[in-house]
């Protein structure tokens, strides 16, 4: 029995629709039919979300992000997933009111360092979640340790993803700024990094850099496709 995917989603739109082409292309690719898993997506008013971000109201987060995943429940999905990496400072919040469980882009990507067998990541991502632990706590039970890039450098990443990634605005000296940081993090011992927002990927590929990057939003998306087909 296949399950259901259920997608929290529009935080940003940006990045939920490459969960939805992902899901799809990777089924494609191992089967090659249509039998695709089926998939309910909620996309939220972002901009609630970013007055409350701005408000650190992490509650009232928690609490319509549950909000959300008794609507995906309601709509028939199986479980679910939070489609962005800043969110999940109230993971265990949302999980202890949703209906159906939650998988955690964390522990998708703790899992996708752990099998790489790297020991030592640069994290990236929102402010909240270069500064905030959720991330160094979970990979400390995996064995990983996780730096940041200094304080300047975080406020950078953190505007360029609000100002521009998060509005489908991709700019070839933001890709320059986020290289150069990359290989600080690669100089400060990182031997992979965690693109730990979900828009960061639109701006940095793979191939730009010669250190490991983690795309926290395909792993998480692939981590959906093999729990439907489980
Ligand atoms: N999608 C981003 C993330 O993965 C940031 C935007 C947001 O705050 O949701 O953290």
């Amino acid at each position: 029995m296949r399950k259901v995917i259920g997608i929290i989603g529009g935080l940003s739109p940006e990045s939920t629709t490459v969960y939805y082409e992902h899901i799809i292309r990777r089924y494609r690719e191992r089967f090659n039919d249509h039998r695709y898993p089926e998939i309910v997506i909620y996309s939220v008013n972002f901009q609630k979300f970013i007055d409350w971000m701005r408000k650190e109201e992490w509650n009232e987060i928690a609490l319509e992000l549950a909000r959300v995943a008794h609507k995906l429940y309601r709509a028939g999905a199986d479980f679910g997933l939070i489609a962005t990496n800043t969110m999940h400072l109230v993971f265990d919040e949302v999980q202890k009111r949703s209906p159906i469980p939650l998988v955690s882009i964390v522990d998708a990507t703790a899992e996708a360092i752990k099998e790489e067998g790297i020991g030592i990541v640069g994290l990236l991502g929102t402010i909240f979640t270069m500064t905030r632990g959720f991330y160094e706590d979970k990979l400390k039970a995996y064995g990983i340790e996780v730096i940041t890039p200094d304080a300047d450098d975080m406020e950078y990443v953190d505007r360029v993803i609000f100002e521009e990634l998060v509005n489908g605005v991709i700019r070839p000296e933001s890709r320059r700024g986020f290289i150069r940081i990359i290989n600080k993090l690669k100089a400060k011992g990182a031997q992979g990094v965690i693109l730990g927002c979900t828009e960061i990927p639109l701006l940095v590929r793979q191939e730009d850099v010669d250190v490991k990057l983690f795309d926290t939003t395909r792993i998480h998306a692939e981590k959906a496709l093999e729990l439907a087909l489980s």
